[in-house]
């Protein structure tokens, strides 16, 4: 009897971590002689993402929105229940492998669980590789480090880790190729916003979080022009204010990275935005702050605003 499948996934609005990461341990489970776990993913891929794809000539996993009661799943990349997909409560989770908090997240049965601080949930992977002994083929390590490369922006995000770069490194001589080069291509491919509207800009590469019960949104786009991204300020916060509206936020902040100077730009939307002030002792100047330095959501944005919420 064929055994069911095992899903495997990341978190919503997929980044390049999530669906490397989950093709990754697709196949690092086949290595262990466990052939029934599946990659998915919980949502469009992005076009830095498909960039990686296109250059391995692989499909993207196959997209679900919801599971069964009872579904046996596997998480990379993310733990917290509102950014993971519709029915997780009732699913049953086998595994978690992440280097996010751990918030909003609980299950009746036990579990594997691998959480390491590290810049990037491909690092934890590459790391098991080596203690199980097995060897990383070239599609392999390109996964892996572009996911590498993806979370840490070229290893510049101050969420980067000592394992994270000597990772990187092996990975680079396994993949046989100019890591800088290539890194940078696949990064400017993610900044290519022009065909996507002010709506899905918002929801591009956004994170549901909840403090207490007060619902709040940052969202991260990356770009190589800042000022490119802001002329299109006053639609970005119409598509916003539909998002807080339809959620019932009380706070969305959207963050234009750019990626060539390691600065952000925020828009900060709701009845909340003084959490934003306090965080960054800032003012809020047209609904906008410039925090310099700033590229990392998980280590830079969103500590000091969940403190303040
Ligand atoms: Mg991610
Ligand atoms: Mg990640
Ligand atoms: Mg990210």
């Amino acid at each position: 009897m064929k055994k069911e499948e095992v899903f495997i996934f990341g978190h919503k609005n997929p980044d390049t971590d999530s669906i490397c990461a989950s093709l990754v341990s697709e196949r690092l489970d086949k290595k262990n002689g466990w052939d029934c776990t599946v990659a998915k993913r919980l949502g469009k891929v992005n076009k830095e993402t498909q960039y990686v794809l296109d250059y391995l000539h692989l499909e993207a996993p196959e997209m679900i929105d919801k599971v069964e009661e009872g579904q046996e799943v596997c998480l990379v990349d993310h733990n917290e229940f509102n950014q993971s997909i519709e029915g997780i409560e009732k699913a049953k989770i086998l595994s978690v492998t992440d280097h996010h908090r751990i918030a909003n997240f609980e299950t009746s049965e036990p579990l594997y669980y691998t959480a390491k601080p590290y810049g990037c949930t491909c690092t934890i992977l590459f790391e098991e590789y080596k203690r199980l002994g097995h060897e990383i083929n070239k599609e392999e390590a390109i996964l892996m480090a572009s996911a590498i490369i993806s979370d840490t922006l070229l290893l510049k995000s101050p969420t980067t880790t000592e394992h994270d770069k000597k990772a990187l490194a092996e990975l680079e001589k396994i993949a046989g190729m100019d890591i800088q080069e290539y890194g940078l291509n696949m990064l400017k491919a993610g900044t290519d916003l022009g065909d996507f509207s002010e709506a899905e800009l918002v929801n591009l590469d956004a994170k549901n979080l909840d403090k207490d019960g007060n619902k709040f949104v940052i969202a991260q786009v990356n770009t190589v022009s800042i000022e490119d991204v802001l002329k299109r300020q006053k639609d970005l916060e119409s598509a916003i204010n539909s998002e807080i509206e339809k959620k019932g936020l009380q706070l969305f902040v959207f963050a234009i990275t750019d990626i060539l100077n390691s600065n952000s730009e925020i828009i900060a939307l709701g009845n909340r935005t003084d959490a934003v002030e306090k965080a960054f002792d800032v003012k809020l100047e047209n609904n906008r702050a410039f925090l310099p330095g700033v590229v990392s959501r998980k280590k830079q944005l969103l500590p000091d605003i969940d403190k303040n919420m």
